[in-house]
């Protein structure tokens, strides 16, 4: 029989998400439960939002947790290179061989013309897609374009009616209209592939017998399936996992619940909660005990016991957990991991320099940086009132300052700064009109050590964390000052 082998194939766009460790996690159950090998691929692909940082980060995030992957991009193994970007070579060799047996085709529309296509389309109250247009060109015709350095994608060919089946292990068999479907561009103008193509010749080519991804690739897996069908290979098993929630049952995202492994890391959670937290998403013990470990959930690992109501990912039983967890540690250990976590020689170092030189006693440490150790500082709603910002520009000025700082890939204080400065300018004042909200929000004080320096030892966790509960007790943004305001981003420099 062949080995099982699964993989998890984040794409390192930003913070790791709570749902890449989610999805890694049960990649990793089913393996192990049958004995199989769990891999790491970064999907990479899209050069313009990639990272390596962000790579790094759902590295060491996924260990963190006590996630470990047999083969990766930092570990090899015997089918890489395991990131997208060192693979360029292997996908045109297999575009040609669609374009060559006729399912797929170069095309060279222009976006002017695909946007005319698409409005035409959406005022006939149509399905925006394709309409074919290069599908029929000659084939010389098409090589001398290419030729003459004409640029152009590659699209596959897909089947305009009846449907297609996909067979998933959760669901049964689902169907999903041929009609849906869009001409998928497979390589794109400048050389690299698409999701689709990348995904498919490279789970192929990497062995992986079981896919588990998000439900929300759902929609699209007739497109994976025909790549399979036009290259003549097996396809893996297919799994969709439901998608985590929050708690109004929307879609988990950053705006309602902190989505970055990286926060609950700083917030102070035991990883092994949050593991056990993840194997409760969707799916439970036989003997639905709520407190287990990694090994215990492989142990009992059933994929028929997962439950496609959309798991909730509540911050409060997450706490709860993680209380038990603790509570079951000894002394001994809780203060070992109580160090780890915030106590350690590395952060007390950054601390230090801020510090020294403004307490005359170390039990004056507390009043002034204690806010370096807790998670939420619940400034009060008087430290907003400024001398010169109405109560509307002060949360105009904080929402500019939180999605400016979302979009920081690297966390330092002179980046942080340049934010600041940037959005100050764009509201016409002072850097330093905008330091008592940073202070208010950031330390819960009026004043405390440099609150600059502060958010850079923080990390982006905390600090947007902290900037959004503010907001929220500013009395939070409406959607159409949402609407209104971002409009503004563009105008910011930074
Ligand atoms: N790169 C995709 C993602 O970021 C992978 C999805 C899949 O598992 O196929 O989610």
């Amino acid at each position: 029989m062949t080995k099982v082998r699964t993989r998890i194939a984040p794409s390192p766009t930003g913070d790791p998400h709570v749902g890449t460790a989610y999805i890694a996690l049960f990649n990793l159950c089913f393996a192990r439960q049958h004995g199989g090998e769990f891999v790491l691929r970064i999907e990479d692909t899209d050069q313009q939002r990639s990272s390596r940082e962000s790579e790094q980060q759902i590295f060491d995030a996924l260990r963190w947790l006590g996630i470990e992957w047999n083969e990766g991009p930092d570990v090899g193994g015997p089918h890489g290179p395991y990131r997208q970007s060192e693979r360029g070579h292997i996908y045109k060799q297999y575009s040609d061989e669609l374009v060559a047996n006729g399912h797929a085709f170069p095309c060279f529309c222009s976006t002017e013309r695909l946007d005319q296509v698409r409005a035409e389309q959406m005022a006939r109250k149509e399905t925006p897609r394709y309409d074919g247009h290069c599908m029929h060109l000659a084939p010389e015709e098409a090589q001398r374009r290419i030729a003459a350095g004409e640029s152009h994608v590659t699209r596959m060919k897909v089947p305009t009616e009846g449907v297609c089946v996909v067979p998933d292990m959760l669901r049964g068999d689902v169907e999903i209209p041929w009609d849906r479907m869009d001409m998928q561009v497979l390589m794109k103008a400048d050389g690299l592939p698409t999701y689709f193509l990348a995904n498919v010749v490279d789970d192929h080519l990497m062995g992986i017998t079981h896919v588990l991804r998000g439900e929300e690739w759902l929609p699209s897996a007739p497109k994976l399936i025909k790549l399979y069908e036009y290259f003549g290979w097996d396809q893996p098993a297919l799994c969709y996992m439901p998608l985590l929630r929050n708690p109004d049952k929307s879609k988990l995202s950053k705006r309602k619940n902190p989505t970055s492994i990286t926060f609950y890391q700083r917030m102070g959670f035991l990883p092994e909660a949050m593991l056990n937290y993840l194997g409760r998403m969707g799916w439970s013990m036989p003997d639905e005990r709520e407190k287990f470990t990694l090994d215990e959930m492989v142990e009992h690992f059933d994929l028929s016991r997962v439950s496609l109501g959309g798991p909730i990912f509540d911050m409060e039983k997450l706490s709860w957990l993680n209380g038990q967890w603790i509570r079951e540690l000894s002394v001994e250990q809780f203060a070992g991991e109580v160090q780890r976590w915030a106590l350690n020689p590395e952060y007390l170092m950054k601390i230090a320099p801020l510090v020294q030189g403004r307490v005359e006693t170390f039990s004056q440490i507390e009043p002034l940086a204690g806010f370096f150790f807790s998670g939420s500082v619940n400034a009060d709603i008087s430290l907003f009132a400024h001398k010169k910002l109405d109560a509307d520009t002060v949360r105009l000025a904080m929402q500019l300052l939180l999605w400016k700082l979302e979009a920081l890939r690297q966390w330092d204080k002179d980046r942080i700064t340049a934010v600041v400065q940037a959005v100050a300018e764009h509201l016409e004042v002072k850097l330093r009109d905008l330091m008592p909200l940073l202070f208010a929000s950031i330390t819960g004080q009026a004043s405390s050590v440099s609150v600059l320096d502060a958010m850079e030892i923080l990390g982006p966790d905390l600090s947007r964390f902290r900037l959004r509960q503010a907001i929220e007790t500013l009395g939070g943004v409406s959607k159409k000052e949402t609407k209104e305001w971002e409009k503004r981003l563009s105008a910011i420099a930074c």
